[in-house]
């Protein structure tokens, strides 16, 4: 049997500042070294003061994957020396004394399995290592600490997984769970990584790090799963050691042996007190708590939503709000379609959505319309595509390109008695046998460019036939 286990690292990218000090979460696009102070420099005499809006978030995140909330906290040292570790060591959690991390134990359902939450923990993110130069020979090393001491929570699972695939459905159902929860933006780069420790039946615990996606994490166990059964195959012991994952050889490389391995020499960090989470905010929390994805699914199937339509809605907070601010009793089902079939092909990127032009009031009239029969849903294909580039109004966009549908009984009738004259064969066969009908509404609909509502179409022709 196979195991794989997984710590998931993941940035809490909506906050102001970093975890101890004032500096700004959202480093991207500052300049290199822009974003640091005395705090997260670790320059001596300077003192952490701890976010407690980090606190809330990650807390927030433990109750989304049903863990534990211990009411007592404490941070720790984990002392390491390394260029990205302005004050050679890490402030982060560690359950040595009971159950301190933000989370205890808990879990998440993919498909028919339970995956185990063994905790949760708040701690802060390194600097970044950049490589310049042409050759390994004249390769410089330099450090941008603009990242260091910005909110982390790690969240590590039991060994549960069995295949790579397991890991992947796991891994989105936790991104739209973060995004949901609106604590974490994972489209951004570096916002979610993760390591995965790998043992085969029989053989010792491999963990990989480096990972840089998590697409890469697929692959870089099913790598590693192969290489422990081809070693065990050959009767060959399986290093307990940590490796790198090579992302250009897509293989992955050892890095040290468990013999080797870094004593962190942990201990309670003595410029942090221990925090007190009283009932009453952990209850202001669960008030706080966005509707659950499972929930939402659930409330949209109410209103006649395939189950595959308001799976599909309920895990994107992007396509979901949209839909929660447009949608009545009688339009819901006419929106979804239109967001899953044609707007998610129209904005599937962070770019496009951004740029996107369309409001909750364009969804709303462009899904009346196509009830009312004003506009054939081709036609509002057509629309959707103009209102999400230029954003005018849905009645502007069928008069200009002309997307209406003949409503007009008489001028419809002209057309489908001129159908007829030139159908004379089909007209005959449609009055012995009236299912053939619709061949004639289809040379209707030909006629008129898909702009004839099918319904009153149907029932001028029937009437002419009979
Ligand atoms: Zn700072």
């Amino acid at each position: 049997m196979t195991m794989i286990g997984l710590e998931i690292h993941c940035q809490l990218t909506n906050l102001n500042s970093k975890l101890f000090c004032s500096c700004k979460a959202n480093y991207r696009g500052c300049e290199i070294n822009e974003n640091i102070c005395p705090v997260c420099m670790g320059l001596p005499g300077s003192l952490p003061r701890l976010n407690q809006e980090a606190v809330k978030k990650a807390t927030m995140i433990a109750m989304a994957l049903n863990c534990s909330t211990p009411q007592r906290i404490a941070f720790f040292r984990k002392n390491y020396f390394y260029p990205d570790s302005p004050k050679n060591f890490q402030i982060t959690q560690l359950n040595i004394y009971g159950d301190t991390s933000v989370g205890g134990a808990g879990s998440i359902t993919v498909g028919d399995k339970k995956i185990r939450i063994t905790r949760i923990q708040l701690e802060e993110d390194p600097g970044r290592l950049i490589y310049e130069g042409s050759s390994s020979k004249n390769l410089i090393t330099l450090v941008d600490y603009n990242r260091a001491g910005t909110p982390l929570v790690e969240i590590v699972t039991e060994p549960d997984f069995e295949t790579p695939k397991e890991l992947r459905i796991f891994l989105n159902i936790l991104s739209d769970i973060l995004a949901n929860l609106a604590v974490t933006d994972p489209t951004l780069e570096g916002a979610m990584k993760a390591d995965a420790n790998v043992s085969i039946e029989g053989g010792n615990k491999v963990e990989i790090k480096n990972i840089g996606s998590f697409h890469d994490l697929e692959k870089a166990v099913h790598y590693e799963i192969t290489r422990q059964s081809s070693l065990q195959s050959r009767r060959r012991e399986i290093i307990q050691e940590t490796r790198h994952w090579d992302e250009k050889r897509k293989i992955t490389v050892s890095a040290r042996s468990k013999e080797e391995d870094l004593d962190y020499r942990y201990f309670l960090e003595g410029d942090i007190p221990w925090v007190r989470i009283e009932s009453d905010i952990q209850t202001e929390l669960q008030t706080k708590m966005p509707e659950s994805i499972s929930s939402k699914k659930e409330r949209y199937t109410k209103y006649g939503i395939t189950s595959q339509v308001a799976d599909v809605l309920s895990s994107d907070k992007y396509y979901s709000d949209l839909f929660e601010r447009s949608h009545t009793e009688s339009n819901a089902k006419e929106i979804a379609n239109i967001i899953t079939t044609d707007l998610m092909g129209l904005a599937d990127t962070k770019e496009r959505r951004l740029a996107s032009k369309l409001g909750a009031g364009h969804l709303r009239d462009l899904a009346d319309s196509v009830l009312s029969g004003a506009i054939s849903r081709n036609s509002a294909k057509d629309a959707l595509y103009d209102m999400v580039k230029t954003g005018r109004e849905l009645g502007d966009v069928i008069v200009s390109l002309n997307l209406g549908n003949i409503l007009d009984k008489p001028k419809l009738t002209e057309i489908i008695l001129q159908v007829l004259s030139e159908e004379s064969q089909a007209v005959e066969q449609a009055k012995s046998n009236p299912e053939t009908v619709h061949y004639l509404v289809g040379k209707v609909m030909k006629k008129t460019g898909g702009k004839a509502d099918p319904q009153l179409t149907l029932e001028i022709l029937e009437a002419k036939l009979a």
